[in-house]
């Protein structure tokens, strides 16, 4: 069987083809800059040289066409027809409450996704686009949808309410949902899965540490709570968002700044986070280059940034009475030995021995970092999203309930 995965944004639309076989990636691409007068689309079959081509494509639809085009194309495509595609996973970022798990997209699934569309204003509606665009194009497929919300929905309400009237829960279904559900999900596998153990028996804490960066406390197999919230602003400090801070700030400098309420939004969002801090850049890497060569300002960046893991891995050693495993994915989980070092020195009261050489060891695949003696396993574990997607669109086509 052969699932294309999609990610849908308002102006891009990434793609990856599996062999379910033996889930292996036929071809990943992208298309770029829909709506706009000259989109870009990238096209890269492993095997076969990359294709990169500038045209019109004014919205959804004619993207998904695209896509089509290139997986069947006589030379660089993957496929002989679009026949051949037996399904379409798509990542949809806000569930609410009623996705616990993926589902297969039907007219009432899509109804409640659009219910969802004041939760996830920028995100939903586009993932929308792109499940209309396929259907448009390929009527006869099945579509499954798979959500970032979905692992998080086994969270208690002492982790998902605010302390806020309620009425504002009951009405407006203001709580607590979390995200990067599916990369956690993935990592907290894949890392029970090296261990040898069964993943109802570790306590994990699992950091997604990328442009958006998340923990979550793994207890039982599930998700027991997570930093992000009702959106994907609270929690951690990261790439360009704030992460925690006291609501009280947010009228307080309306109110001084003169600041609208998208302008304020704005802020948090886009202009605060490391970028906000350092001055520099919100990318980890121009951080601690620039940390190396003596900025002061990026150096306070990275030691709040890491000072903030630190005090969600405490918080969530505490909330499940230990931990016996931390790991790290992401861009930055993945990829910054640096940051590592820095969140893992300053907990070895919960038993965490980092070992710097295994530390420093740059592979793709899943590796331990602590060192033998280390009462917590702490692991590296790369992402991939992409590749749960497929696996849940492609049990749940085959029957097999999510
Ligand atoms: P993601 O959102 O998971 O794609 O992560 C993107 C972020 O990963 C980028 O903004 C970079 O800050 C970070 N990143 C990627 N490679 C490295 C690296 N070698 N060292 C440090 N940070 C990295």
């Amino acid at each position: 069987m052969k699932v294309l995965v999609i990610n849908a944004g308002s102006s891009s639309l990434k793609y990856q083809l599996y062999n379910m076989e033996n889930e292996t990636v036929l071809a990943s691409g992208r298309v770029e800059r829909i709506g706009m007068d000259s989109s870009i689309v990238t096209h890269e079959p492993p095997g076969k040289p990359d294709v990169t081509q500038v045209s019109e494509i004014l919205d959804h639809i004619t993207a998904v066409k695209k896509v089509i085009d290139m997986l069947t194309h006589p030379e660089h495509g993957v496929v002989a027809s679009m026949e051949e595609i037996d399904a379409v996973g798509h990542r949809i970022v806000h569930g609410g409450e009623v996705f616990k798990n993926s589902a297969l997209v039907t007219a009432d699934v899509k109804q409640e996704i659009r219910k969802l569309f004041d939760l996830a204003p920028l995100h939903n509606p586009a993932h929308m686009m792109g499940i209309n665009a396929v259907e448009t194009n390929m009527p006869n497929v099945p579509q499954v949808v798979v959500f970032d919300t979905a692992f998080h929905q086994t969270m208690p309400n002492t982790s998902y309410l605010y302390p806020i009237p309620k009425v504002l829960y009951r009405r407006h279904k203001v709580r607590r949902y979390g995200f990067h559900g599916t990369s956690h999900l993935y990592v907290s596998q894949q890392a029970a899965k090296y261990l040898g153990k069964p993943l109802e028996s570790l306590k994990m804490i699992s950091c997604h540490i990328g442009n958006g960066a998340s923990a979550t406390a793994i207890l039982d197999g599930k998700s027991f709570d997570t930093s992000m919230g009702m959106t994907p602003l609270e929690g951690l400090m990261m790439g360009t968002r704030s992460g925690d801070l006291d609501p009280a700030i947010v009228p307080y400098v309306m109110n001084k700044e003169d600041l609208t309420l998208s302008e304020v939004n704005s802020m948090l969002n886009k202009h605060s986070g490391m970028l906000a801090i350092s001055g520099i850049s919100s990318d980890m890497r121009e951080i601690v280059e620039a940390m190396g060569e003596g900025d002061a300002n990026a150096k306070l960046a990275f030691d709040m940034y890491t000072y903030r893991v630190r005090k969600y891995i405490g918080a969530y050693a505490a909330a499940m009475n230990g931990v016996d495993v931390i790991l790290f994915t992401a861009g930055v989980g993945e990829n910054s030995n640096v940051l590592r070092k820095a969140v893992c020195e300053g907990i070895s009261f919960l038993g965490v021995e980092l070992d710097e050489e295994r530390n420093n060891i740059r592979s793709k695949e899943v590796r331990e970092i602590s060192t033998d003696a280390s009462r917590v396993k702490v692991l590296v574990v790369p992402t991939n999203e992409e590749l749960l997607i497929a696996r849940d669109t492609y049990a749940i086509v085959k029957g097999e309930s999510k």
